[in-house]
């Protein structure tokens, strides 16, 4: 673990987003590990919500899929982990209310909840498995440049 990963992991448990990612994991039946980078890997999520693979809250990585293969995709393991350095910065639960500002931002203006979602983009539309699109297909940043223009 780097010195930043140390970090982050102390801030997420005192800020208590970490234990809450237990506490949720156990709630719905997940089974936790050990994973890299100072990540806890909890797989079997039963819950219907959140409709993800996986979700993170603090650094406790939920996945719906079982122990064999949950936290082996390392690029959407990288999308969550940066999730979890989210909630660092935003000193915890804040990063939850936040969050859902943001995806409801993207929904109004793209139809969809992470495209033009602030910590969605910051942690890679294409990781998390979300278009880089608006509705009509433009990009959004074209849209923007459009919009007054018609
Ligand atoms: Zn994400």
């Amino acid at each position: 673990m780097t010195p930043g990963q140390r970090l982050r992991r102390i801030a997420n448990t005192l800020n208590l987003s970490t234990p809450l990612g237990l506490l949720l994991a156990r709630a719905a039946g997940a089974r936790c590990g050990t994973g890299p980078r100072g990540l806890t890997i909890a797989a079997g999520y039963r819950w219907r919500l959140p409709h993800a693979a996986a979700f993170t809250v603090g650094n406790v990585v939920l996945y719906r899929a079982g122990p064999a293969s949950a936290g082996q995709d390392p690029v959407l393991l990288g999308h969550e982990e940066r999730h979890s350095t989210q909630y660092a910065w935003c000193l915890g639960l804040p990063f939850i209310g936040l969050y859902f500002l943001c995806a409801g931002w993207s929904v109004l203006r793209t139809g969809n909840p992470g495209t033009a979602n602030f910590f969605e983009r910051q942690a890679g539309l294409a990781a998390g498995g979300y278009p880089d699109r608006q509705r009509n297909g433009h990009s959004t940043r074209a849209s923007d440049a459009n919009r007054g223009r018609t």
